[in-house]
């Protein structure tokens, strides 16, 4: 048993005892190297196998188009990279939202401060939602890439991904110059139904912490036929587009906590995720006074709550729920430390000072009502005695 409440799923998940068990064997009894020709790295290739296959199941494609990379970030940078170094555009075009995570962000910013490409940062409404006409008019000729993350990570607002789909499929139907779609689903997995085909993406990026799978491994889906560059040289694994050994019981750990999201016990998980997660928002906006729900209150991944307390700083709240061993965040796990308000929720046309007086807190399957229960506990007390010195008023 936990001593301490942890409600902070969105920075990273526990991985699950049985991915853990199933990843052990690898480690120190089939540690084979996957690219071996002899049987023991044959043993640990038809593991890489098994997984990639599970993967291109859920997702609803082929096992080829499956790339296993460290994490979302280098999904991100390689999709992003890749594409634009393929391109034979002189100059192409990139769109994204303004609430994309920093890896996407900074990434198109680089490639934009390096003269490689030209991009556009789509506005969001004040729930954090593209407007799917806003991609339209974004367009240009020498557009190659959209790219729209399917939930935010800080409010869990949910983007109209099938719908841009299908205007892109459209469009491209009369275009010389096919327009890539990728999504970032990493906060959408275990959630919200990721085929890629009714979907219509030609990438999405994963990462396994985010549904109890090990840190340091995800996914980049790569539909057939893409033309993208690889960031790694050094090796034709994975297709040729990343070299590198295979990190098998990682691997295998992902195929496994696939799995796990698709059996009964997790998605009667679900239902309990959602109904403690609005109890959760009820509840807190009835007891604090001057208290707003960030993002939109239908329009959101069923484990994010996002909050903010007017008069006092975020980060306050967090030392003081710390202190109680409630664990939570004011927003990106990566952003934390910086003193800068969320881009998001500048994004959403909070003001700066009222940004600044957020909190995330994501539930998971583990959380109970007991869990809900403490925090409505203390919470409130922690927000009067911080507004009672805050020099904010
Ligand atoms: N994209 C989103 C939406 C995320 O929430 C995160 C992690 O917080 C990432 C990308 C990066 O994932 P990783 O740090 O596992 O590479």
């Amino acid at each position: 048993m936990n001593n301490f409440t942890y409600f902070d799923h969105a920075a990273t998940t526990s991985v699950d005892p049985k991915v853990f068990e199933a990843m052990k064997f690898y480690f120190s009894e089939k540690y084979g190297n996957a690219s071996s020709i002899h049987s023991f790295g044959q043993e640990a290739n038809r593991a890489v196998d098994n997984a990639r296959e599970t993967v291109s199941k859920y997702l609803g494609c082929d096992s080829e188009e499956i790339i296993f990379t460290s994490g979302a970030t280098e999904s991100n940078n390689l999709c992003l990279k890749g594409i634009v170094e393929k391109s034979e555009i002189e100059k192409p075009h990139i769109i994204i939202s303004k609430i994309e995570h920093h890896c996407v962000l900074e990434t198109v910013e680089y490639l934009e401060k390096k003269g490689k490409i030209e991009a556009t940062y789509l506005n969001v409404d004040k729930e954090g939602i593209v407007n799917t006409k806003d991609v339209q008019s974004s367009l240009k000729e020498n557009t190659i890439l959209v790219s729209i993350m399917y939930a935010n990570n800080e409010v869990g607002t949910i983007q109209p991904i099938k719908k841009i789909g299908k205007l892109l499929e459209k469009i491209n139907e009369s275009r010389k110059n096919k327009i890539y779609f990728h999504t970032d689903a990493v906060q959408a997995i275990g959630y919200l139904d990721c085929n890629v085909q009714s979907l219509g993406v030609d990438l999405l990026s994963l990462s396994a912490h985010k549904f109890y799978g090990p840190k340091g491994i995800g996914v980049l889906f790569v539909r057939k036929e893409t033309k993208i560059a690889p960031l790694h040289h050094g090796g034709a694994h994975e297709f040729g587009l990343r070299a590198g050994t295979l990190n098998v019981p990682l691997i295998v750990g992902l195929g496994v906590a696939i799995e796990l999201l698709q059996t009964k016990e997790y998605k009667n998980n679900l239902k309990n995720i959602s109904s403690l997660r609005d109890k959760l928002i009820t509840e807190i906006l009835r007891k604090i006074p001057q208290t707003t729900l960030n993002g939109s209150r239908e329009n959101r991944v069923p484990g994010n709550a996002n909050f903010r307390f007017k008069n006092i700083e975020g980060e306050s709240i967090l030392l003081g729920l710390d202190f109680e061993g409630i664990y939570t965040s004011t927003g990106s796990a990566c952003a934390s430390g910086s003193l800068k308000p969320s881009h998001v929720l500048l994004a959403l046309g909070i003001p700066q000072e009222e940004a600044h007086g957020s909190l995330r807190i994501t539930l998971g399957k583990d959380n109970t009502k007991e869990d809900i229960n403490k925090i409505l506990k203390v919470l409130p007390k922690i927000v009067k005695n911080l507004r009672k010195i805050s020099p904010l008023k």
